[in-house]
């Protein structure tokens, strides 16, 4: 199976996606698909929203090559790609400037969206203010309280957030509600979706407008390397950063893919986000895909330490590609990802957004697996400004506890040696 031939033309990745919706959502999907399908091909839609990206969000993002890192870990070459240097501070903005044309192009003079932790709102309300559309933000009441500061940024932007309290009064029942009032406010009203999730054409069409990732990436590691990386690693949460790096590699076989999900406190019902590790298939959200449920299909709260990777269902694309093998989904829990927030901000000067230092969490066992002269490229999705107040109340373990194959003696956090 190539790229091209996913998803299929009724929106299924094998058996996963499709569109599980009521009645009166089939229409308005239908015409965001055919609107989505006749910008790709006109040349002014392309340019437009290429200039936005260069000159809007800061693309093309640099491709870093992370040498103290790759030292500390002793193995591969690791290279950041800089989607934490993104306008608004993580990769949400490509797609939702992308959708944001689109409904402009549509003609709708409102748009919504769901957000959980406020990233996906953020870039949302940025596209609307540059654009000139209205914005509502659906948001659980507990996620308000809790990411306060993007409630504001959202609100300096013109936008208006709605509380959401119904049912687990976070981002599940953020996106419920924003397709509630979608359904009854289709003909002004386009839905943004924030990731690759949803029903057809959502996890295709925010594929698209965020395999910009991995395009830049595939140029971009030539001026280091003889060719491709040996590997890339994302974090998951609905999986849009690590299908935008993934998907544009997806052909080119001999590339490993690795999804790193939020471990949480550990692997029981309630206490993670690891969808593909630990869920089984269901639909939620419109999809057919692997979900977190108990043995009567009732969908289970999650957690994480990072609010952006707290989501029970995943995109229906990695669902296929974990029962295909394309990709290898593996989890990192609060723990090692606090610990791998602590390394990269010592030793490189860095300090990645609590989802994105999941997928640095996972390098230490992948070195040990790859070895040396091997390369990886790493999603660094966002940055971790919006955690430092969650961030500066905790107790961070230190770095070098990491597991990264026993203590590293060369270096004592807090007491660093020069280079
Ligand atoms: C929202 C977010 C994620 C998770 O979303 P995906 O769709 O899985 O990419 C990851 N990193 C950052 C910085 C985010 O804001």
């Amino acid at each position: 199976m190539k790229l091209k031939d996913l998803p299929d033309k009724r929106g299924y990745f094998g058996a996963y996606g499709g569109r599980f919706v009521p009645e009166t959502l089939l229409a308005p999907l239908e015409e965001v698909e055919k609107a989505f399908r006749a910008a790709q091909k006109d040349k002014s839609f392309r340019r437009e929203l290429s200039g936005l990206l260069r000159d809007f969000a800061g693309r093309p993002t640099p491709l870093f090559f992370a040498r103290n890192l790759s030292k500390e870990f002793g193995g591969p070459r690791i290279y950041l790609k800089r989607e934490d240097l993104c306008h608004t501070g993580a990769h949400k903005i490509n797609n939702a400037l992308g959708q944001v044309l689109l409904a402009k192009r549509l003609g709708k003079p409102r748009v919504i969206a769901e957000t959980g932790a406020g990233q996906h709102g953020v870039a949302t309300a940025t596209a609307c203010a540059l654009l000139g559309l209205k914005c509502e933000v659906f948001m659980g009441v507990d996620d308000c309280e809790r990411q306060s500061l993007n409630v504001f940024r959202m609100k300096s932007m013109g936008a208006t957030v709605i509380p959401v309290t119904t049912g687990s009064r976070t981002l599940t029942d953020a996106i419920n509600e924003a397709m509630r009032d979608w359904v009854s406010n289709v003909r002004t009203t386009y839905y943004c979706f924030g990731s690759v999730a949803g029903p057809h054409p959502y996890p295709w069409m925010v594929r698209e407008f965020q395999s910009v990732i991995g395009r830049e990436t595939i140029t971009q590691i030539r001026d280091y390397e003889k060719g491709d990386p040996d590997a890339l690693v994302a974090c998951v949460g609905g999986g849009s950063n690590a299908i935008g790096l993934f998907a544009p590699f997806y052909d080119h076989k001999k590339v490993r893919f690795y999804g790193v999900e939020a471990g949480g406190r550990g692997l029981k019902p309630g206490q993670h986000g690891a969808t593909l590790c630990a869920g089984r298939p269901g639909v939620l959200h419109g999809a057919y895909t692997y979900l977190l449920q108990d043995s009567n299909g009732q969908v289970l709260p999650t957690h994480s330490v990072s609010a952006g990777l707290d989501y029970p269902a995943v995109g229906p694309e990695h669902s296929f590609y974990k029962d295909t093998g394309r990709a290898e989904y593996v989890f990192a829990t609060d723990k090692e990802a606090l610990a791998a927030f602590t390394l990269l901000s010592d030793v490189e000067g860095i300090t990645p957004a609590l989802e994105s230092a999941h997928a640095v969490a996972f390098l230490p066992k992948l070195a040990k697996r790859l070895g040396k002269n091997k390369s990886v490229v790493v999603c660094l999705s966002g940055r971790g400004d919006k955690d430092m107040l969650q961030l500066q109340g905790m107790v961070l373990p230190p770095a070098h506890r990491f597991d990264f194959g026993g203590p590293n003696p060369s270096r004592v956090r807090g007491v660093r040696r020069a280079r």
